[in-house]
């Protein structure tokens, strides 16, 4: 800048900040990428004259005062070496002043002395800690010396660290785990002290004894079925005592179990049916006589005929290497995935939980979570390893704040386990808590203010983090009460957990990489999938553990040696505590005519609750009609992967090498919905608008509005459900609330409610409702 005219003679510093873009290509040398940073910077220079703000300015787009604006770090290089410093007449000295506001995110200045580099870090301390640059320093000077050593190495291969190692060796320490079947950790309780009750659910309380008893006729019953060692058995039972008989009995066959939704649509529960290869189905509903799609046997649990029928020998003890359950998972090609685990990854889960959730048989467990969400696997054994008692809730219980808050304090629970969505439910009911209570949340990212308000009302919270694929849990993290940043904690026991780069390389603390977990809890892989196996389930090279699970979720190590969860680094979602794909949503969305493309995203609504949105850009000539869209998807898809909202948009946002940049779909509120014909609405219409209005906190509905069309979603259909049946007495389903619109519901109230039902206490009501609306949610 000093080359403009005039700039010569007047005293200032004639800085001028210079926004250089350089793509780096990860395949290149070390020695290219430094050629082209030195011809993009020298190409830059030229234009040293144009001042910065002018670039801002003709860039454009929106300000956001976070961050400063174009380039979040700085290079600097500054050499006094030459300098003569005088004014004649003039004494002159350097004069360092304290800075105390950092310029960028991260600053680096390289100070050129006689003899001397001097680097200085500069870096905005509301995102970095102090160890965290130096861990950065340690790294980027690490990589400086490799580089210079081997310049032709591929630059994005130059190791970061000195010891890769070090930074893997945070882990809790190893114990052997013994090697027997899951259910001989409970037959040893139930043989030192088999009059200790095992298991209670509101109407039924079983001791050690009778458990074992009770599965043990299970197993011979199954054998006498011809259940034979290594099958999978589908359990299709509702939420009562019978739940961990039938599991133990089906373990101690030496089979494996296969959770069975029934309120799958037909074509998903054929798929899961045949997929796991399931001949046979054990349920307790006398009225189910068939599954679509399913021909193989169903076998009707009758606990007290099998007690009086002649026991016949099981074979032989299970394998405790053998298969314990395989649990379907949504998959991105639209088709539903099987995780299969064994005996020994469970029996580890259980071994080295204990300790530190301080499990004892003092213990009280209230089991609040479906079988088809893993996390149900330690709530129904970990009690019972240990002789404690689990307390099976009712499904529709666990739905109603009250209900459920009641529950736990009559059952005298001392550990809860739940998803964020049943604890949020929980606290925004004024839950008071107990401090005799141990809580475990986890299954998606624990919020701030809930681990905050969670930690206020309990005598201990932990958040647990894992997938399916390593087994329930692989970190945990005790919430303290003054917790003022949520994290996942450190490796359970037998665990190792890596923060690792695109090349599975370690990358250093505070750098963000692929939470990549190894050790005893990493499941088998994917059912009948050995490529989608291959993909995620890879050899691991830093331990003595030969697999090693890539999660997907993008972590970094704090300061502090505890494990954060920043985020995805795919299109998997977490819904009221689903692990939805969505890709899974989006391959059947393209099933349908109309659509050209499509891409589905969970986006903040109007309460700023979350939902799912599928953006679609339409053929041409064709309207969107969100009604015919989820009534197809309804016929292949969970109720909780039904997209609330259905927004038109021309095409979907594309990244610069033209993939779909999902980034960069809009909001919810930035897309208007399909405008709905304007109306008045009649008496009876009012009343249902008014209800509907209350639970989605908006307005100005019409006649033919569907209730998920503007925004109801499964939780909300529930509490719709019961207070219609309060105000009205008439009693509508799940299902009418996706079939009929607001127009046809007031139709059928204006119909029915003369027919007024007695009031029903609002667990019956939830009961029906839950009934038939199993899939809403994991908790
Ligand atoms: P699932 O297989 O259904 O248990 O889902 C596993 C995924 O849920 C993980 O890969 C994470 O993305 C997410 N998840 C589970 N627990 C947590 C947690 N405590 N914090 C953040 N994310 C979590």
């Amino acid at each position: 800048t000093r080359q403009l005219v005039g700039a010569d003679t007047a005293i200032g510093p004639y800085l001028n900040t210079e926004a250089l873009r350089l793509s780096a290509d990860a395949q290149t040398s070390f020695e290219t990428l430094l050629l082209n940073v030195t011809s993009c910077a020298t190409d830059g220079l030229s234009h040293g004259e144009i001042p910065f703000e002018e670039v801002v300015a003709a860039i454009g787009g929106p300000r956001d005062l976070s961050r400063t604006p174009v380039f979040q770090t700085l290079f600097a290089f500054r050499s006094s070496a030459g300098d003569r410093w005088g004014l004649p007449g003039v004494e002159m000295s350097r004069l360092e002043l304290p800075d105390s506001m950092a310029r960028t995110d991260l600053s680096c200045w390289i100070n050129q002395g006689e003899r001397t580099l001097e680097i200085e870090l500069e870096y905005a301390s509301a995102l970095f800690d102090e160890q965290v640059v130096r861990g950065f320093a340690s790294a980027w000077l690490t990589y400086l010396e490799a580089a210079m050593g081997q310049p032709e190495l591929t630059w994005s291969r130059v190791p970061l660290l000195a010891d890769p190692l070090a930074e893997l060796r945070r882990h809790a320490g190893d114990t052997p785990i013994p090697a027997v079947p899951v259910g001989q950790l409970v037959w040893q309780v139930a043989e030192r002290m088999p009059d200790r009750v095992a298991v209670t659910s509101a109407t039924a309380s079983l001791t050690y004894a009778q458990l074992q008893a009770q599965s043990r006729a299970v197993a011979c019953w199954l054998a006498a079925e011809g259940v034979a060692a290594g099958e999978y058995v589908g359990l299709a039972l509702s939420r009562s005592e019978r739940l961990p008989v039938a599991m133990l009995g089906v373990l101690e066959v030496g089979a494996a179990y296969v959770p069975i939704d029934l309120e799958l649509p037909a074509e998903r529960l054929g798929h899961v049916l045949s997929d796991a290869g399931v001949a046979r189905v054990i349920t307790d509903d006398a009225q189910l006589t068939a599954l679509p799609g399913f021909e193989g046997h169903l076998l009707h649990l009758d606990l007290a005929g099998l007690a009086e029928s002649p026991a016949q020998g099981v074979q032989g003890a299970p394998d405790p290497d053998g298969p314990a359950y395989l649990i379907y998972t949504s998959g991105s090609t639209g088709r539903p995935k099987g995780v299969e685990v064994g005996h020994r990854q469970v029996m580890n889960l259980l071994s080295v939980l204990r300790e530190p959730l301080a499990f004892s048989p003092d213990d009280v467990l209230a089991a609040v979570t479906t079988l088809s969400f893993d996390i149900s696997v330690l709530e129904l054994l970990l009690p019972l390893s240990v002789g404690a008692r689990v307390h099976i809730v009712d499904e529709a219980v666990t739905k109603v704040a009250t209900a459920l808050a009641r529950e736990i304090s009559q059952c005298e629970a001392t550990v809860v386990q739940a998803t964020p969505a049943t604890w949020r439910m929980l606290m925004q009911a004024d839950w008071s808590g107990s401090r005799s209570l141990r809580l475990l949340c986890g299954g998606e990212p624990l919020p701030l203010d809930l681990a905050g308000a969670l930690a206020d009302v309990s005598g201990a919270l932990w958040n647990m983090y894992g997938p399916t694929e390593t087994t329930v849990w692989s970190t945990m993290d005790r919430v303290r009460r003054d917790v003022s940043q949520v994290c996942i904690g450190e490796p359970i026991g037998n665990t190792r957990v890596y923060v690792l780069d695109e090349h599975l390389a370690p990358v250093p603390a505070g750098v963000a990489g692929e939470i990549v977990i190894s050790g005893l809890g990493v499941a088998g892989g994917y059912h009948g999938q050995p490529e989608l196996t291959c993909e995620r389930f890879v050899e691991d090279p830093y331990s003595d553990y030969p697999r090693m699970y890539r999660t997907g979720d993008i972590g970094r190590w704090r300061p502090d040696g505890l494990l954060e969860h920043l985020g995805r680094d795919d299109r998997q979602l977490k819904l009221r505590g689903f692990r939805i794909e969505a890709g899974d949503i989006e391959a059947h969305l393209n099933e349908e005519p109309s659509v050209l493309e499509t891409a589905v995203a969970k986006r903040a609504g109007p309460e700023g609750d979350d939902r799912l949105v599928a953006f679609v850009v339409l053929q041409p000539g064709c309207e969107l009609n969100a009604a015919t869209l989820r009534r197809h998807l309804r016929d292949c898809l969970p109720l909780y992967m039904l997209p609330q909202h259905f927004r038109a948009i021309d095409a979907l946002p594309l990244t610069p090498n033209r993939k779909v940049d999902y980034n960069r779909l809009p909001g919810l509120l930035e897309v208007a919905p399909q405008p709905a014909a304007t109306q008045a609405l009649s008496a009876q219409e009012r009343r249902v608008a008014a209800i509907w209005s209350e639970l989605l906190g908006t307005e100005g509905f019409a006649a033919d509005d569907n209730f998920f069309e503007v925004g109801g979603h499964s939780l909300l259909t529930i509490k719709a459900i019961v207070r219609l049946q309060q105000e009205t007495g008439v009693e509508f389903s799940p299902q009418d609330f996706f079939g009929l619109t607001l127009g046809e519901m007031a139709a059928r109230l204006a119909r029915e409610s003369h027919h007024r039902k007695a009031p029903a206490s609002v667990v019956d009501r939830v009961t029906r409702a839950v009934r038939r609306l199993r899939s809403y949610g994991p908790d």
